[in-house]
């Protein structure tokens, strides 16, 4: 059929907005991530910690803060009972936390390390790269101050995108003050700001009252050319703050990291303090962040527990892999044709007796810990044979009538075309036997 006159059929029901389905063709690609994560996670000793979709909404309104973008418009909030209000997380940082407090795993031992993946839900507007369900793998390492901690996630996140192959990655750091620095800086750069304020956005000049730090961050044309010129934060952290960045700078050199130091990276979220970092991918465009994190030594008493120190970060999987699939497409290293694991076994059977045979033969291999698959469409001998080249299987076994009525099945080795023929129950066996690597 000609493909450019193809109609598309439009069916009743689609993904909702904002939201895709990860098919199988994209599977490997996600399992190589997580495995990837997973391993760097507990080479460098995290455990996985996994949290309730959702929460009191009270939660992400205390830690994220009320007058950020997230709490102000993208999340989905909603009562289910009279007197609770939850909201389907839009982080996990904050969830990761109110478990620390909740379980008072502090009690045991104040440091400790956390990893999680998963999905996170934001009401974002949808546009290309904006998914309202998207996930993100991240690290938690709760209890310390010390700036070598900060180096340690950056540098296990560095390693989680190496061991994928993901070439072309940068790091951004910057200090965003404490609680004594940020404010004096808070004042002087709104009083600078409102001397420019018709040159603002819109969305900028509402943010002057409430959270006047993501200005510096606005993709505007007119608010970065205002922002360009704003003083740095730079200039205005206290000394604990001065020496915390320096002493994360001097440990990334050592160990070979290297970084940008962007004086107006700010972080969407309030409970940041000192560092900020976040990875970008020049593939992605305007919005190129694959990784972002930092440190947050109050949202633990925020939320109201001690005061503990921590930092962390999150991976956006879907920017990851939308960055690995351009950096392959680049280098043509990447088939379209990326599929899941194959069966090493395929049972070919030809009529209705010897499929019966064939099915008990096939739960007997999976049982055994082979992988090996069937054919469910009734279909003839010949097509069965091309599924099994297709799927590039190791071995055909064959349940015939003639081997049928002997209680013995004949099996095909792909690779050199060589026969053997065996009673059925010895079948396993064989396998086990033949090939140790074959075991899925
Ligand atoms: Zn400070
Ligand atoms: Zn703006």
């Amino acid at each position: 059929m000609d493909v450019n006159t193809e109609k598309k059929v439009e069916y009743t029901f689609k993904a909702p907005r904002g939201t895709v389905d990860i098919l199988p063709t994209k599977w490997t690609l996600w399992r190589n991530l997580e495995e990837a994560g997973r391993q760097e996670f507990e080479l460098s000793g995290y455990y996985e910690i996994r949290t309730p979709v959702f929460e009191d909404t009270r939660l992400f309104i205390r830690s994220i803060g009320e007058a950020t973008d997230i709490v102000e418009k993208e999340m989905y909030t909603f009562s289910d009972s009279e007197d609770s209000s939850i909201t389907l997380r839009p982080e996990n940082t904050a969830p990761v936390m109110r478990a620390y407090l909740e379980y008072e795993l502090y009690k045991t031992k104040k440091f400790q390390k956390f990893y999680y993946i998963g999905p996170q839900f934001r009401k974002e507007r949808p546009q290309a790269g904006r998914l309202r369900q998207f996930h993100q793998m991240g690290i938690e390492a709760v209890g310390a101050t010390d700036p070598l901690l900060d180096v340690e996630t950056i540098s296990v996140a560095t390693r989680i995108f190496d061991r994928i192959g993901l070439k072309g990655y940068k790091i951004k750091i910057n200090s965003i003050g404490c609680e004594q620095c940020r404010p004096v800086f808070r004042t002087i750069l709104k009083e600078k700001l409102c001397d420019h304020k018709n040159g603002l956005c819109e969305l900028c000049q509402s943010r002057l009252n409430r959270n006047v730090f993501r200005i510096l961050d606005c993709k505007n044309e007119g608010c970065k050319s205002i922002s360009h010129h704003m003083p740095s934060i730079n200039d205005y952290l206290c000394e604990s703050c001065q020496s915390h960045a320096k002493a994360v700078r001097e440990a990334l050199l050592e160990i070979g990291i290297p970084y940008i130091a962007d004086a107006h990276l700010v972080r969407g979220l309030d409970y940041y303090t000192k560092t900020v970092y976040e990875i970008t991918h020049s593939s992605l465009g305007a919005r190129d962040a694959i990784c972002a994190g930092g440190r947050y030594d109050n949202l633990i008493s925020d939320i109201g527990g001690p005061s503990i120190g921590s930092v962390g970060f999150a991976i956006g999987m879907e920017a990851t892999i939308l960055a690995l699939e351009n950096v392959m497409a680049k280098h043509k290293t990447f088939s379209q044709e990326v599929c899941g694991p194959s069966p090493s076994i395929y049972i070919i059977s030809i009529s209705e007796e010897t499929k019966k045979h064939g099915f008990c033969l096939l739960n007997l291999l999976r049982k055994a810990n082979l992988s090996a698959d069937f054919d469910y469409e009734g279909r003839s001998l010949k097509a069965q044979m091309r599924t099994a080249n297709k799927l590039g299987v190791k071995y055909v076994v064959v349940v015939g009538p003639d081997e049928l009525a002997r209680g013995d099945v004949k099996i095909k080795v792909m690779e050199t075309g060589e026969e053997v023929v065996l009673k059925q129950n010895e079948v396993p066996r064989w396998f086990l036997n033949k090939d140790a690597s074959m075991k899925s």
